[in-house]
């Protein structure tokens, strides 16, 4: 475990780097981050250039029949951003506003998450431009294997392998397995993750973001010297990786004064009991009306005084307008993207330490390579393994990522991104260049 004093990089060293800070595309902001990253390992122009733009940017149009009977034809996209370091990975997510852009900076992350933990993949990301609410179970099946046959020279155990994501789930899994294993005519259920245990998903993987946010937690409370016993945590968001994070924190001794959704924040200085609010939303799907809790706006919650801030709801919470308001010690990014490029340095010069997402939400992905292993294998691991071995993945890479951080005098985002980058960069010049 290392324990070096934690110093946060300059705001000049990062004007210097990256001016824009300001921008509303995810693209950019991923790129912003980079650039920083790339400048203090002095990368060479050639690898940069190499690694700023997606191996792959395809579009495909998926054609349907509603059952209207009339013909509709989506949008849809793969990226994969890079595969120096093995087969890319990354889920597919359905929704109305998704943008090439937004595909592209996920894309982009996942290479960077897979490059922190060790695993042997590369990143990638997809998507289908649709409304899930307006369509029914059997106009979602058609999509889904719609999109797959498009893509189905992509896709591929040793090649491209997705998992869900935003409105993506374990039966939308199953059908891209069905419809793969159809045109390959055999069984291969290593083509996707996230899938239904009983098809050869992996016990564990439903609860690993969050699960890996508390051990990432855990092992940052132990550097700021913060007992975990009665320290106090506001989660924003929560749905399946918040819900599981105030779970686990809580049973780790934190007591959970603040938790949101999309209805708003509730609060309680005195602790919220979780297993009553999981319940709650179980029954009323959101936590509007939940009893012994102060409601509040998300915006007025983030505020509140805590030790550990977890943003689990969506990209662009914490801004460069609130940054300067927040009361905590310590946020840990269970959401992709919820900090913007802007707000980075206010944190830093506030000495609030962040364990970014790239890092804290990485548990998804690294169970997702077990769920992978043990279908490539025909052979099933225990719960206590899969847990287990998330525990040392996610303890390895958070001192990777410190160490790093604290050769190189940056923030933990910084040298999460540092790490990353040299992974990939140094694989990338023994593999040299093809042809
Ligand atoms: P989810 O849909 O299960 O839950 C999202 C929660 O956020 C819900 O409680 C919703 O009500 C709440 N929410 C939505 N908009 C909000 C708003 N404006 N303010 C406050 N709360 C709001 O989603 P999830 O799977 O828990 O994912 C949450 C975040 O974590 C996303 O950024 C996702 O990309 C990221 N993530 C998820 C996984 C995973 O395995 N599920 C892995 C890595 C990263």
């Amino acid at each position: 475990m290392p324990n070096r004093k934690y110093t946060p990089y300059s705001k000049a060293v990062y004007q210097e780097a990256s001016p824009n800070l300001k921008t509303e595309n995810p693209f950019e902001e991923m790129m912003g981050r980079f650039n920083i990253a790339a400048e203090l390992l002095n990368l060479e122009e050639g690898i940069y250039n190499f690694l700023k733009v997606p191996a792959y940017q395809i579009i495909v149009s998926v054609p349907i029949q509603m059952d209207s009977g009339e013909i509709r034809v989506f949008e849809g996209y793969r990226v994969i951003h890079d595969v120096t370091l093995g087969p890319s990975k990354g889920g597919i997510r359905f929704a109305p506003d998704v943008t090439l852009d937004e595909v592209k900076a996920l894309a982009a992350w996942m290479t960077w998450k897979c490059a922190i933990l060790g695993l042997p993949f590369g990143g990638a990301k997809g998507a289908v431009k649709c409304d899930p609410t307006k369509l029914n179970p059997k106009e979602l099946e058609k999509i889904t294997r719609s999109y797959t046959a498009r893509l189905i020279d992509i896709f591929g155990p040793e090649r491209d392998i997705p998992a869900p994501d935003m409105n993506t789930n374990e039966q939308i899994m199953a059908w891209i397995m069905d419809t793969y294993s159809n045109h390959v005519n055999y069984t291969e259920t290593a083509v996707v993750t996230g899938k239904p245990v009983i098809l050869g998903g992996s016990l564990g993987r439903l609860e690993a973001t969050g699960r890996g946010v508390m051990i990432v937690t855990m092992r940052a409370l132990n550097n700021l010297h913060i007992s975990p016993y009665g320290a106090k945590v506001i989660v924003q968001g929560f749905g399946n990786v918040g819900s599981v994070t105030a779970k686990l924190l809580e049973e780790q001794g934190c007591k959970i004064v603040g938790i949101s959704d999309i209805t708003g924040g509730y609060y309680n200085p005195d602790g919220i009991n979780i297993p009553d609010a999981i319940e709650y939303i179980k029954k009323n799907k959101v936590l509007s009306g939940m009893p012994n809790a102060e409601n509040l706006t998300n915006e007025e919650l983030i505020t509140q005084h805590c030790d550990v801030l977890v943003p689990a709801a969506k990209e662009d919470q914490i801004t460069a307008e609130n940054a300067s308001k927040l009361n905590c010690r310590l946020i840990v990014e269970g959401a992709n993207g919820p900090t913007t490029a802007d707000a980075d340095p206010i944190l830093n010069d506030r000495n609030i330490m962040v364990v970014p997402d790239i890092l804290a939400n990485a548990g998804g992905v690294t169970v997702s390579y077990f769920e992978w292993v043990q279908d490539r294998q025909g052979f099933f691991w225990s719960l206590d393994r899969v847990n287990n071995n998330l525990k040392q993945a996610m303890e390895n890479a958070f001192d990777k990522v410190f160490d790093t951080a604290a050769k190189f005098k940056q923030s933990l985002r910084i040298g999460a991104y540092v790490y990353a980058i040299e992974k990939v960069s140094g694989t990338l010049k023994l593999r040299g260049l093809y042809p």
